[in-house]
């Protein structure tokens, strides 16, 4: 099976999706870029989770031409694939329905840097107008949405997120759905403080180091 290891990672982060409260049912998708290879592999179209096996996630070229597997691949394929030909460096694209991330997409409401892990984004978190799912008008408004960014909210839809591997876009997901969630309490319970530009730009640089040496 060609590139069985991101077929696996697809899996394991998959079901990640779900155990730590980020998706409900088969709502998201995830996705590695090879940048060898020149391919991709995505996570199948509607198939719960823990059902989902290497085998079912899709390879694609990145004209959206299948290379492997007998599954119908995610829906989202162009809003995945124009991140890999658009922004090099970006190997994998995580998306979920996660709750807090969705009620600011319904609400229309971009995050503005209130917590410091907003850096995980840039600066802040863009929201984008509402696009049917599944379009490559969602693609197109996703790439620009998170312009110099890692992470976007679709409009009355959910949370996009990109990274060099699919362990920090995961973890970027999974920050920026904190940030919304504590985006929004702040809100109701009054006026959130928002951090000064020159306080993010601090921010950032320090993120350069961040952990563990490579
Ligand atoms: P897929 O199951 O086709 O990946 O669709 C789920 C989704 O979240 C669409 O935006
Ligand atoms: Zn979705």
């Amino acid at each position: 099976m060609i590139m069985q290891d991101e077929r696996e990672k697809i899996v394991e982060y998959c079901q990640k999706l779900i155990t730590n409260g980020l998706t409900k049912g088969t709502g998201g998708n995830i996705s590695i870029y090879n940048q060898k290879e020149k391919l991709m592999a995505i996570s199948p179209s509607g198939i719960d989770y823990f059902k989902t096996k290497p085998e079912d996630v899709v390879v694609l070229d990145l004209d959206g031409k299948i290379v492997d597997g007998n599954r119908k691949p995610s829906s989202e394929i162009d809003m995945h694939r124009i991140f890999y030909v658009k922004r090099p460096g970006i190997n994998s694209v995580v998306h979920a329905h996660s709750i807090y991330s969705s009620v600011l997409a319904c609400l229309n409401w971009s995050i503005e840097p209130i917590h410091y892990l907003i850096g995980y984004s840039g600066k802040n978190v863009r929201c984008t107008k509402y696009c049917t799912f599944g379009t490559a008008e969602l693609a197109y408004s996703a790439y620009e949405g998170m312009k110099d960014r890692n992470a976007v909210i679709l409009g009355n839809h959910g949370l996009l997120a990109v990274g060099t591997d699919i362990a920090k876009a995961f973890d970027t997901l999974e920050e920026i759905e904190f940030c919304a969630e504590i985006y929004y309490k702040a809100k109701i319970a009054g006026k959130p403080v928002v951090l000064s530009d020159g306080d993010m730009d601090i921010v950032l640089d320090k993120f350069k180091s961040y952990g563990q040496k490579k």
